[in-house]
């Protein structure tokens, strides 16, 4: 059965190998990758053991953002939900609600695979993971607020921070704080 691009519509795709073990099928035209449900999970069992995460080391950077309008299964034509993936990485990928394909854009695969967070992708579907991502958006939200409001003080008192929540009399220290004779 050929099946077509979700992003592209017309264009099929390949059948490829994009990594031992886990085969994957990409587009020609925009380099996009579909991995079934089956395919990752047999792959993952195959794994030795989940690489731990690492840093983002700013090699590899995204080719383009997500194009908008719905995307469709290429294998059950059901429709794909996004699940951001977090960590720093700032992309989303997509899951087929039905039978559990995943598609990734461009070079999503090569940047999840240089932080390790390739093999964690059945954990990133997850309400844990999940809501992990919103609180990081929502620190990273405040951060900004403050980093506005305080503009150069806020590294002053990033340190004083610290030092207080680090101190052995940490207590004492914030009530001296708020005490006002
Ligand atoms: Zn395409
Ligand atoms: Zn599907």
């Amino acid at each position: 059965m050929t099946s077509s691009c979700p992003v592209c519509r017309e264009a099929t795709l390949i059948k490829t190998e994009l990594e031992a073990d886990l085969s994957a099928r990409q587009c020609t035209e925009c380099g996009g990758t579909y991995i079934s449900a089956n395919d990752y999970d047999h792959w993952l069992s195959r794994s030795e053991e989940n690489l731990p995460e690492k840093p983002d080391q700013g090699t590899i950077s995204l080719v383009s953002g997500e194009a908008a309008g719905p995307r469709f299964c290429p294998d059950c034509k059901f429709v794909l939900i996004k699940y951001k993936i977090g960590h720093g990485t700032g992309f989303a990928i997509n899951k087929c609600g039905n039978c559990g394909g995943m598609w990734l854009d461009q070079n999503e695969w090569q940047i999840l695979k240089a932080r390790n967070l390739h093999d964690d992708l059945h954990l990133v579907f997850s309400d844990a993971w999940q809501s992990g991502v919103r609180s990081e958006e929502h620190n990273t939200a405040m951060s900004e607020i403050f980093r506005e409001h305080l503009g150069e003080d806020l590294e002053e008192i990033t340190r004083v921070k610290n030092w207080l929540k680090s101190h052995p009399k940490s207590e004492a220290l914030y009530a001296y704080l708020l005490y006002n004779p």
